[in-house]
This record gives structure tokens, C-alpha cells and sequence, in this order.
């Protein structure tokens, strides 16, 4: 038993080793990708969860490194936040995003992603301007989504930022709401256009009653509030009629889509001429 603990010390020790590696190789490819604009943004819906109509699309970034392969952004986003080099990323995915909207219908909107990093530092309201002014872009279609991470840190400043980037014309969305420090506060605090619920809520919603209850309830603060409620991670058709039932205007998820290249997808591209 002793030589199977002292094995396993080591079999940890070579985990965290190879963990630690692997951070520092992604680490040292950072710069060079997202200087040689090799992150770039996909594509996937989301949806009037009614009628089916294609509301927009967020971008959502990717990254296949010629020897690391494909890194997720659930690895290279934290990573580029510790290495600063999120400030480049994001403003890169912002600028490509809004680009690639202006060729969309006149109603289909875009929505990107923006870290906690990104979102307090100073130059983001500019970054957000300059990506409407070089794509030309309404304002109004292009929407920002944040975590509830942006509101525990300084809420006056917090606040101040997205009634700034309100002021640009744009839409702002609380994103992954029910995860983390989620709570009901932070959306009367708040002047959301727009307030997602996390896809954890599909997975457990047809068992847990309360679930039931915590998305119905917002869903009516939100409709008080003049905001729209969008659920994620919509998969089966079972699961969009019970989240209409509860309220939700829109919808995205597999069910739909993918995220995709447009420009790789004819079908993604023929909607969104004929939308
Ligand atoms: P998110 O913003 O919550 O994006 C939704 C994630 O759920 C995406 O993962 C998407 O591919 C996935 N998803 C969508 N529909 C379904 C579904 O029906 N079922 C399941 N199982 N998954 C679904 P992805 O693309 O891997 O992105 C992960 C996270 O990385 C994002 O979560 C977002 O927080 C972050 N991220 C991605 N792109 C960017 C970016 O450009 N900037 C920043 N700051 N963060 C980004
Ligand atoms: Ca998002
Ligand atoms: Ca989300
Ligand atoms: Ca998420």
C-alpha cells in the first residue's frame, strides 16, 4: 500500500508537471497567434424561441495551433487574462466580428464576448467605437456580454462602464446567469438589454421544480426591467418548448446549430442573405 501511495505522489507530481508544461507552451504561442491573427471568431445562432426566426449570431473564438492543435477558449481565454494578451484578442474578435456583421441583414445582430480583464480596463469603450467606426456597423446590432464576475469587483465602476458602452448605442448582456455568484440583485442593479441563462438550467430544469421557478422568476423581472431573456444550450425540441413555456424569448444551442465558419457553411451563409 505504501509503494502504491508513493506511485501515485508521483503520478500526481507528473500531471502537474506536464499541467504546468503545457500552460507555458500555450503561454509562449499567445503573442504570435494573436499577431498573426490566427484566433479568430466563429459563429452560432441564436433564435426567436417562438417562431425559430435567426435573431443574430455570437462569436465565439478558436484557435488550432499548427503543432498544439486545436485550444479551446476555455483554455486560451484564462491564459490570455493572466498573459494580458486578452487586450489584443478581444479587441481582435470585436474588430473581425462587427466586419463580419456589417455584410448580415439589416436586423441580424452580433454578440461578443468580453473578459472581466478586458471589460475594466480603460480603453474599452474606445476599442468598442473603433470596431463600429472600421465596420461601419449600427450600433444597435452589436451586443457585449459579460459575467457576473464584472459585478462583484466594483459595482459603481462597473456600472458606470456599461451605461458608457450604452451610451455608444450598443446592447449589454448579462451572460451565464445561474452560475456562480449569480443573484437576483445584480439584475435590478443593473441596466441589462439583455440577461442569459446558462445551459446548466436545461440539463436539470425537467427534474428540479425550483429550476422551474428560478427561470420563470426571472424571466418576469426581466419583462419589468425591458429586458429580453435568452436560454443557452438548447438542444432538443423537447427542451425549446418547455423553456418557451417558461417565458424565455430566445433561444441558442445545438438544437440550431453549431457554432460554425460562415463563410466555411453555405447553408449558415444562404440564411443569413435571404433573412
Ligand atoms: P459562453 O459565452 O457561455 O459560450 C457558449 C459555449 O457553449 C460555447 O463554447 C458554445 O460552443 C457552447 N454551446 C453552445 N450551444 C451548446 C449546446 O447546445 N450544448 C453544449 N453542450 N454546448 C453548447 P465555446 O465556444 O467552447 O466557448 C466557451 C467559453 O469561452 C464561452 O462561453 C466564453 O465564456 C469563452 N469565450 C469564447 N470566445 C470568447 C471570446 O472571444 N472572448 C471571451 N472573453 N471569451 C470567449
Ligand atoms: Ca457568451
Ligand atoms: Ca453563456
Ligand atoms: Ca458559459
Amino acid at each position: 500500500a505504501k509503494s502504491t501511495g508513493k506511485s501515485r505522489a508521483i503520478a500526481y507530481k507528473d500531471t502537474l508537471r506536464i499541467q504546468m508544461y503545457r500552460r507555458q507552451e500555450v503561454e509562449s504561442a499567445l503573442k504570435e497567434a494573436v499577431k498573426n491573427h490566427d484566433i479568430y471568431p466563429v459563429f452560432q445562432s441564436y433564435h426567436d424561441i417562438l417562431t425559430g426566426t435567426c435573431l443574430g449570431f455570437e462569436a465565439l473564438a478558436r484557435w488550432c495551433h499548427k503543432e498544439l492543435g486545436p485550444i479551446g477558449p476555455d483554455e486560451f481565454i484564462p491564459t490570455a487574462e493572466t498573459t494580458g494578451d486578452i487586450i489584443n484578442l478581444g479587441a481582435l474578435i470585436l474588430d473581425d466580428a462587427c466586419l463580419e456583421a456589417a455584410g448580415w441583414r439589416e436586423k441580424a445582430s452580433v454578440s461578443v464576448n468580453l473578459s472581466t480583464v478586458q471589460f475594466l480596463r480603460p480603453g474599452l469603450v474606445k476599442d468598442v467605437s473603433n470596431a463600429l467606426a472600421k465596420s461601419r456597423l449600427e450600433p444597435s446590432r452589436l451586443k457585449l456580454e459579460v459575467t457576473e464576475s464584472v459585478l462583484i469587483s466594483d459595482k459603481v465602476r462597473t456600472l458606470s462602464i456599461l451605461q458608457e458602452l450604452q451610451k455608444t448605442g450598443t446592447r449589454i448582456v448579462l451572460d451565464d446567469f445561474g452560475t456562480g455568484y449569480s443573484s437576483l440583485s445584480y439584475l435590478v442593479q443593473f441596466p441589462w438589454d439583455e440577461i442569459k441563462i446558462d445551459r446548466s438550467f436545461v440539463e436539470t430544469a425537467g427534474t428540479y421544480a425550483e429550476m422551474q421557478n428560478v427561470v420563470s422568476m426571472v424571466v418576469r423581472i426581466a419583462s419589468q426591467l425591458g429586458a429580453v431573456v435568452t436560454i443557452e444550450g438548447i438542444e432538443t425540441e423537447a427542451q425549446r418548448a418547455l423553456f418557451s413555456g417558461f417565458g424565455c424569448h430566445m433561444a441558442q444551442g445545438y438544437f440550431y446549430g453549431r457554432p460554425q465558419k460562415l463563410d466555411k457553411l453555405p447553408g449558415l451563409v444562404d440564411q443569413r442573405a435571404t433573412l
